[in-house]
């Protein structure tokens, strides 16, 4: 995963630094680490990368991120939170609870293929999509 981050760089002209490959690195572990429902803020970020160097301050992982996030590499999230969460490009689709802010990741095949159909009915070419369910857990 760090490899394909780096690759992504490469192939941007992204310069991997010490510091900015330590930040790659926490990035793609997030999921593995933490589970699928991982989406970090910043704070987060910095706070797991503090642990590997304690010399990466939080302006540099806020620039790092935003580098990723320009470069196609990292997306940005909302979620209703008021904080900006991150995570690596993928195309899956959320179903946020918004009592517990516990956040579900899925992927249907039938919600692809209409998200497909409607860009075609409008004539376009469907290059990305973004949809979240917000909801209540039944009791
Ligand atoms: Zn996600």
């Amino acid at each position: 995963m760090t490899d394909s981050i780096e690759k992504k760089c490469l192939a941007n002209g992204v310069k991997l630094t010490d510091q900015r490959r330590t930040i790659a690195r926490v990035i793609s572990e997030s999921k593995k680490t933490y589970g699928e429902a991982d989406h970090p803020d910043v704070d987060e970020l910095y706070k797991r990368v503090s642990n590997i160097d304690p010399k990466i301050s939080i302006a540099t992982v806020y620039r790092t991120v935003k580098l990723f996030e320009e470069a196609g590499i990292l997306t940005k999230h909302d979620f209703k939170t008021g904080k900006a969460r991150y995570e690596l490009n993928d195309d899956h689709n959320h179903l946020i609870d918004i009592k517990t802010g516990e956040i579900i990741e899925f992927v249907d095949e039938e919600i692809n293929l209409i998200q497909k159909k409607i860009a075609e009915k409008h004539g376009y070419n469907l290059v990305d999509h973004r949809l979240e369910l917000y909801g209540v857990k039944k009791k």
